[in-house]
């Protein structure tokens, strides 16, 4: 392909995804095929001789489009929404263009730049503490991971690291293996299944702390674990609260439960993956207080802020955490301007040495849609879980499992499970709107997730008929 076709075939590919978003909900939300449905419709090998782009391009909806889950769909509301925006698509357009891998500042330095002022803007849209800032000459400062699970485990791997070397500086003759063996992490038993890995992954014991009946970790049932934990010989140095449970969109007491991991030296990360973009709005904004007692915070703008997939943004108090932790530095990789201290080597702050120029989208999608369209986009999407929650609410053989806080509304059949979990088949089986169960309690609500589809459309939509028939 020369650049002349490439303007041709660009100019149908932008046509043919305008096409695809104008009419997705002209397609099953949830495609009809069996597992290996592919193998069938592909050769086994790669082509020898090169082929056309009409062959692919026509191979795009024999192929590919009868299997594709439509997260863009108005009919979509299983798990939490992937973001999606057309600015966003365009700045992904340029990402791939520059083709730059911005692991060093001196790889590219824009990407490093845009990405640390990028993440300045947002945290304080968020209002952040100060100290999470990076400013110019700040100790903390904020990175684009690809996902809320890479925070995770970089934030306990940091705390790992430190809490080996504090114990070690006490205790010059204690092995570190033997620090190792008696590290202890917590987080709820409603945190998302990414922290439990993040302790398999790290190595270290995990503790899931049992929640209140509004299903948030409270500051007694911790101080009580982490206190047998110390009688028996072992050493609590991580937890991981969770603003906005994946399940019901609960929220851990950080105010009070910062507190008391900063007085046992307890490295305190908080996953807002979910809610994290509501905290833009000042009316959300008191969700996050008690973050200036956490070590490092992180949530998923490609969620619901707008930004395609993958842009998850951490914030951490001290870089020097993240970096005396991961730093190595071959010659291939070192550069004339980094021991000026000015400079921010992205690569010492994530697990792998490649990075795309993720902060495009963000730059891209803040100046086109401004704080005001971000905002408003937000509160759109809770007025209509609020709108459903009331339509729930009004129909006496339903009830709603947690309040409604958000763009997320759990809600069940009242009676035996079972209702519920037939409930939920036909709605998945009829594939005329998508959900996915969760579990509060052992009970088996089913849940819709309100916030996925594009506001332009969702204006116009009635809420979902399946649940009368
Ligand atoms: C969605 C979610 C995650 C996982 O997000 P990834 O970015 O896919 O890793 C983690 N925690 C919470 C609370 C979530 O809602």
């Amino acid at each position: 392909m020369d650049t002349e076709e490439f303007r041709r075939r660009g100019r149908e590919m932008v046509d043919y995804v305008a096409d695809y978003l104008e009419s997705i909900e002209k397609r099953p939300v949830f495609p009809d095929v069996e597992p290996g449905y592919l193998h069938s419709l592909i050769p086994t090998e790669a082509p020898v001789d090169p082929e056309t782009y009409e062959d692919i391009i026509k191979d795009v909806e024999r192929v590919i489009m009868p299997g594709v889950t439509h997260w863009q769909s108005p009919y979509f509301f299983a798990y939490f929404p992937a973001s999606s925006s057309l600015p966003s698509i365009l700045a992904d357009m340029l990402c791939g263009a520059l083709g730059c891998i911005g692991f060093s500042w001196a790889a590219s330095p824009a990407c490093t730049e845009l990405e640390t002022v990028m993440l300045d803007w947002l945290g304080k849209m968020l209002q952040l503490p100060e100290c999470f800032l990076a400013g110019t000459h700040g100790h903390g400062g904020g990175v684009i991971q690809g996902t809320a699970s890479e925070a995770t485990l970089m934030s306990l791997l940091a705390a790992r690291c430190k809490t080996i070397r504090s114990v070690q500086a006490s205790n010059p003759q204690l092995p570190e293996g033997e620090i190792f063996s008696k590290l202890v992490a917590y987080t709820s038993e409603q945190a998302h299944s990414s922290v439990e890995r993040a302790a398999l992954i790290g190595g270290v014991m995990i503790r899931k702390v049992p929640t209140d009946d509004t299903y948030a970790v409270r500051k007694d049932i911790l101080k009580k674990m982490m206190e047998e934990d110390k009688a028996a010989g072992l050493i609590p140095f991580y937890f991981c609260a969770t603003l906005g449970t994946t399940p019901s969109c609960a929220f851990d007491h950080i105010t009070e439960l910062g507190p008391i991991c900063n007085e046992e030296n307890i490295w305190m990360h908080v996953d807002a993956a979910y809610a994290g973009s509501a905290f833009i709005c000042p009316e959300f904004r008191h969700l996050l207080n008690g973050i200036e007692f956490a070590n490092s915070f992180d949530f998923n703008p490609h969620k619901w802020l707008l930004v395609n997939f993958d842009c998850s943004t951490m914030w951490v108090k001290d870089r020097a955490d993240l970096i005396g932790a991961f730093k190595v530095d071959p010659l291939y990789l070192k550069h004339e301007n980094q021991e000026s201290g000015l400079v921010t080597d992205y690569r010492h702050w994530q697990i792998p040495l490649g990075r795309r120029f993720r902060s495009l989208k963000m730059w891209f999608v803040f100046r086109l849609y401004g704080v005001k369209g971000l905002q408003s986009h937000i509160r759109n999407h809770v007025a209509l879980a609020k709108e459903f929650e009331s339509l729930v609410r009004a129909d006496k053989r339903f009830e709603v499992c947690a309040e409604v806080i958000m763009g997320l509304v759990c809600f069940r059949l009242k009676g035996p499970n079972e209702l519920s979990e037939n409930l939920l088949k036909k709605i998945n089986q009829s594939r005329e709107i998508h959900l996915v169960p969760c579990q509060l309690s052992g009970r088996s609500p089913v849940i819709d997730r309100q916030t996925d589809r594009q506001a332009h459309r969702r204006q116009s939509l009635s809420h979902p008929k399946v649940y009368y028939s």
